[in-house]
């Protein structure tokens, strides 16, 4: 199971943003956070981060486009990223997806399973970097 050691929190919601850094911090994982796109572009430009968690709804450019631009880049093409979603219709999540993230979850964060969920995500995604490589 690959560690998860660093995470780069992109999120508005302040309360979110602090519940989120809290949880990882408590586990040890080193945060950087990002309140706005410019600033996780910022952030991701001096350190890619085992797993980027990206609330959809950002001030100015949102998430989806976000997401979007970081799949072209070579640097951050392969980070997995999970949406931070309050979205409750199933057509979103699909199209969050489809636009590049790795998985969802669904705020309210929950404290439970959430750890455990980020974990999943990047047992996952270096599951299928691994394959790639493999193929290759
Ligand atoms: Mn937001």
């Amino acid at each position: 199971m690959p560690e998860l050691r660093s995470v780069l929190v992109v999120e508005d919601n302040l309360q979110n943003l602090e519940l989120v850094e809290f949880l990882l911090e408590e586990a040890g994982i080193a945060v950087a956070s990002a309140t706005d796109a410019a600033a996780a572009l910022e952030a991701l430009a001096t350190t890619v981060p085992d797993v980027v968690l990206m609330d959809m709804q950002l001030p100015g450019t949102d998430g989806l486009t976000l997401v979007g631009q970081l799949r072209t880049s070579p640097r951050t093409a392969t980070v997995p990223i999970i949406a931070l979603t309050a979205h409750a219709m199933r057509g979103d999540r699909e199209r969050f997806l489809a636009g590049g993230c790795d998985a969802y979850i669904a705020k309210p964060i929950d404290t439970n399973t959430f750890l455990d969920e980020v974990q999943r995500v990047l047992a996952a995604a270096s599951q299928r970097t691994r394959r790639n490589d493999a193929e290759r």
